[in-house]
C-alpha cells in the first residue's frame, strides 16, 4: 500500500490517450474519449474516471486551471471520497449517508432518462450512446 495522504492540488494534462500508469496529482484530460480519469484524491490511488457527457460531468477550462461539476463521489470505494475539483484544487466535502447516496444515484437515474428520451435524442440516429460509451472506456485501457 502507498503512503496515504490527502490531494490538495491537481495538475492537469490533456492527452489523447490516457496512460496506464497515473501520477499522483494529474487529472489527465481526454477530449477524444470525452473523459477525465485520475486517481482518487483521498490516496487511496483507485482511478477514478469520470465521463464528460450532458448528462454526467462538465469540464470547465478557464484557460489556466480546470474544473469539473458536480462533486466526484467515490461511493464505489472503500474509502467513500467526496469532493469537488474546483480550479485545479481539491475542495473535501461532506461524506454522504448511505440515504443520500441512494437519493444521488435515483436523481441521475432520472437526469439520464429524461435526456435519453428527450426529443433532441429522438432526432439522433444515434440511439447506442451508453453501450458506445462502455466500449470506449475499455478500448481506452487495453491501449
Ligand atoms: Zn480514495
Amino acid at each position: 500500500m502507498p503512503i496515504k495522504y490527502k490531494m490538495m492540488k491537481l495538475e492537469h494534462r490533456f492527452v489523447e490517450f490516457i496512460p496506464k500508469e497515473l501520477e499522483n496529482n494529474v487529472l489527465y484530460i481526454s477530449i477524444r474519449f470525452r473523459t477525465v480519469i485520475h486517481k482518487c484524491a483521498c490516496g487511496c490511488g483507485i482511478k477514478t474516471v469520470t465521463p464528460l457527457s450532458p448528462t454526467d460531468w462538465k469540464l470547465i477550462f478557464n484557460g489556466k486551471s480546470v474544473s469539473l461539476d458536480p462533486s466526484i463521489g467515490n461511493w464505489g470505494f472503500p474509502c467513500q471520497s467526496h469532493y469537488w475539483i474546483s480550479k485545479n484544487k481539491i475542495e473535501w466535502a461532506s461524506k454522504w449517508s448511505k440515504k443520500m447516496i441512494e437519493k444521488g444515484k435515483e436523481e441521475s437515474k432520472n437526469i439520464k432518462k429524461e435526456y435519453y428520451n428527450s426529443d433532441y435524442l429522438k432526432k439522433s440516429k444515434d440511439d447506442s450512446k451508453p453501450k458506445r460509451l462502455w466500449w470506449k472506456f475499455t478500448w481506452l485501457f487495453n491501449k
